[in-house]
């Protein structure tokens, strides 16, 4: 009998593994520990829920106890592990000590805020990263009723996608960032100035440029000072300013780890044996991708690991498609700053082309109708982890 399996964390790349280890072992014992709520649910359509008034039960799939069922796992939902000792081989959860055989770390990555958030405010500001999130947000939404006015901090894939589902749900949507062009990760400024130009047609109060300074309680309303001084008036702020993989646990048990997250080779083997690590959580080989084509890759290939055919990973060349309906976007952004984007396409269709010193490809932007060329170009961009 081999080892029992403990995966921390129950989110895309969790549950992926235990579906994956399930389907090439139908024995092996296998615990997952999360400290939410455990539902299996898909995170990227958590930004689109507003424009189809989707309540949080319907984007849950499947509840724990279905989930443990189904894979035939043990399910350990609201539960934090605080430590890790691997010389013992045991994971602290509170004053239970409990031995693992084999662990799995793949605890996502968390929002960061580069500001504080004081008492006075904190029930009117959100940030939403899983499910457990978008329900309370949901929920005060809903309890507002009507067109709510929402700011919305952060011009990056999360604040773009919630921006425009919101609007396409009927509120009405600042989006103050201080990057000119939304979107700067992946889109050169042309390509950014169109997504931008979309949002804004569909009702967005743009401030790009912009940071927030204060933000205080204004009676019923919150206000919102910006740099500059303009002061912006809203119901409810949505935090969109990034997500910085969740390495705490890792650091207990002595785990090479840096900004991008846990350290980890091919094999997303940590440099402690017996510990992997995988998804957002997760540097594999120099590269955290934080996106779910890549997780899905990690989790086949430690399954094949973890079941006796060790196996490394490799990542293609999978473009993001953004969730902006307004405007559609994708990008494959390149693994370093192009020497140039050449730019491609006319009015709302254009294509960047991130390019080398010798003219190669080395990844892309595309909006509007020029989307479909993703499938042409990945065929000829490299690949992410080759
Ligand atoms: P998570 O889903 O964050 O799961 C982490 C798990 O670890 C949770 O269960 C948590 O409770 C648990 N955990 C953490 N610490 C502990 C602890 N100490 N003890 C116990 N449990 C712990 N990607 C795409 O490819 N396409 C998209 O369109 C797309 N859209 C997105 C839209 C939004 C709004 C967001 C936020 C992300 C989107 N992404 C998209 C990214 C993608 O969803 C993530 O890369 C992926 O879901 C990460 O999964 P994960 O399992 O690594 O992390």
């Amino acid at each position: 009998m081999s080892d029992p399996l403990i995966i921390v964390g129950s989110g895309m790349a969790g549950l992926g593994l235990a579906r994956q280890v399930r389907a090439r072992d139908a024995r092996r014992t296998i615990t997952l520990i999360t400290a939410d709520s455990g539902a299996d649910y898909s995170k990227p359509l958590l930004s689109t829920g507003f424009a189809k008034g989707m309540p949080p039960e319907r984007l849950a799939m499947r509840s724990p106890i279905d989930v443990a069922d189904a894979l035939q796992v043990t399910m350990r939902t609201h539960t934090r592990v605080d430590t890790i000792d691997p010389r013992t081989q045991t994971l602290a959860i509170g004053a239970e000590r409990l031995p693992y055989g084999e662990l799995v770390l793949a605890t996502g990555a968390a929002p960061s805020a580069p500001f504080t958030v004081s008492d006075e405010v904190r029930d009117r500001v959100f940030t939403i990263n899983d499910l457990d999130d978008y329900r309370r947000f949901h929920g005060v939404l809903s309890h507002h009723g009507g067109a709510v006015r929402v700011a919305i901090i952060g011009a990056g894939l999360v604040g773009c996608e919630f921006a425009d589902d919101l609007l396409a749900g009927g509120h009405r949507v600042a989006l103050v960032a201080p990057q000119q062009t939304p979107l700067a990760r992946l889109l050169p400024p042309p390509l950014g100035q169109v997504l931008g130009a979309a949002l804004s047609k569909s009702g967005a109060d743009l401030r790009l440029g912009r940071s927030l300074a204060q933000l205080q309680r204004d009676d019923e309303a919150l206000s919102l000072v910006l740099d500059d001084g303009e002061v912006l008036s809203a119901d409810l702020v949505l935090i969109a300013t990034g997500l910085s993989p969740r390495t705490a646990l890792a650091d207990t048990a002595g785990l090479a780890v840096s900004e991008a997250g846990i350290q980890t080779d091919r094999y997303l083997a940590t440099a402690q044996p017996g510990i992997h690590a995988l998804g957002d959580c997760a540097c594999v080989a120099g590269l955290n991708a934080m996106y779910v084509q890549p997780l899905q890759a990690s989790a086949k290939a430690l399954a094949a690991t973890l079941t006796g055919t060790p196996t490394p990973v490799a990542y293609g060349a999978w473009p993001v498609l953004v969730k902006t309906p307004s405007c559609p976007v994708v990008a494959l952004p390149p693994r370093q700053a192009p020497v140039r984007w050449r730019i491609e396409g006319e009015g709302d269709d254009l294509s960047a082309l991130a390019e080398d010193e010798n003219g190669y490809l080395q990844g892309f932007a595309l909006t509007g109708a020029c989307v479909r060329r993703k499938v042409e170009l990945a065929r000829v961009a490299p690949p992410l982890l080759p």
